[in-house]
């Protein structure tokens, strides 16, 4: 047992429900925050609230008596919603950010773990499919991804200031595309990995192979597995390094790979029909030199295996979702005909 008490905002969230599992298993006590519970099980928390960070008095009692806070909530979601939505994404987060980390600077925290973003990086760096990995100091000159990037940034720059300048330690992580199981797979906010699952599961079960891409599906990223995802931070956590640090895989794929992967995963020939969306930079991939210098490790699991388990995940979300559909639809159709 390690007796430290632990705050995770975001708790309700994706990352942020795996990562209080996460630190129950490893004998933390955990304080989860968040407007809403998980919603795609129960927590493993010991305490919690649900508070909107956006007030100040919210943040001070979500960060009181505790030794740590993992600081992950966010107004946040995948390229259609963070392509979309700049001024909501700006004020909310800008004010999430900037009031919990002052108020663990007055409960006296003694350790604070920022989550940023690769969307910190400059458009102007990611530019081609075939993009050079993105190294830490490549964040400058800035020219950030969207007001969701530009408020990454700035609050990166805030926790180092705050640890210059007052009593609290910072870290600052900079994922890239976490996906995983018990993530948001449908209703606007989903990412690309969740997005594909859906696709194709839907594909399989309603025997109609015609699967959506937005653009030429050529743009390419780099995947990293939620497991992966919480070991890392919970390792930077404990590190002694204050300065920004990327945490994903480095392996570049296309979009369309990504397709047909999951399709091979489904066991199903899919036809990709492109379509108009957006589609953000046009490639990103993650050096990790620092990564495994800093930790002494970087992240494990293929992507082969972390989206067969995501995808078993979200087949029968869409599986159950699609026999509500029919039930609802059958019971209709029982009252019609007796009406
Ligand atoms: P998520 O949307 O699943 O979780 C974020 C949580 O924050 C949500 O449950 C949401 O309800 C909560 N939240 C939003 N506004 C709040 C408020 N005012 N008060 C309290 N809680 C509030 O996202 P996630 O994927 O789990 O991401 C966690 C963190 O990691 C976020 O800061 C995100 O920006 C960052 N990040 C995630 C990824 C990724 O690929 N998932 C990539 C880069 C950065």
């Amino acid at each position: 047992m390690t007796g430290q008490r632990v705050l995770v905002t975001g708790a309700g969230g994706f990352i942020g429900h795996h990562l209080v599992h996460y630190l129950k298993e490893r004998g933390y006590w955990v304080r989860g925050v968040d407007l809403k519970l998980p919603e795609f099980g129960v927590t493993a928390a010991d305490e919690f609230e649900q508070l909107d960070l956006r007030e100040k008095v919210n943040c001070l009692r979500a960060t009181r008596d505790v030794d740590q806070v993992y600081a992950l909530a966010a107004d946040m979601g995948g390229m259609g919603f963070i392509s979309k939505y700049h001024a909501e994404i700006l004020h909310n987060n800008l004010l999430i950010s900037t009031l919990t980390l002052d108020a663990a600077r007055e409960n006296r925290v003694p350790r604070f773990l920022y989550t940023s973003s690769a969307c910190v990086y400059p458009e102007y760096k990611q530019l081609t499919t075939d993009v050079a990995p993105l190294k830490e100091e490549d964040a400058y000159p800035a020219d950030p991804q969207d007001a969701y990037g530009w408020e990454k940034l700035t609050t990166e720059r805030l926790c180092q200031h705050y640890s210059e300048e007052y009593d609290i330690e910072t870290r600052i992580v900079r994922f890239h595309n976490i996906f995983g199981p018990l993530g948001t797979w449908e209703g606007g906010r989903e990412k690309a990995p969740a997005a594909m699952c859906r696709k194709i599961a839907h594909a399989k079960l309603t025997g109609d192979p015609r699967v959506e891409i937005w653009g030429d599906g050529k743009q390419t990223r780099s995947f990293c597995h939620v497991t992966d995802c919480v070991e890392g931070i919970h390792r930077l956590m404990g590190s002694d390094f204050s300065e920004p640090l990327n945490l994903g895989q480095d392996r570049l794929i296309s979009i369309n790979d990504l397709a047909d992967i999951v399709a091979g995963i489904a066991g199903l020939e899919i036809e990709r029909v492109h379509v108009a969306g957006p589609q953000g930079v046009r490639g990103r991939n993650s050096d990790n030199t620092r990564l495994r210098q800093v930790l002494d490790w970087e992240p494990q699991l293929s992507l082969e295996d972390g989206l067969a388990e995501t995808y078993r995940w979200i087949e029968g979300q869409v599986a159950e979702r699609l026999g509500w559909e029919s039930l609802e639809n059958a019971e209709l159709s029982v009252a019609q005909a007796a009406s």
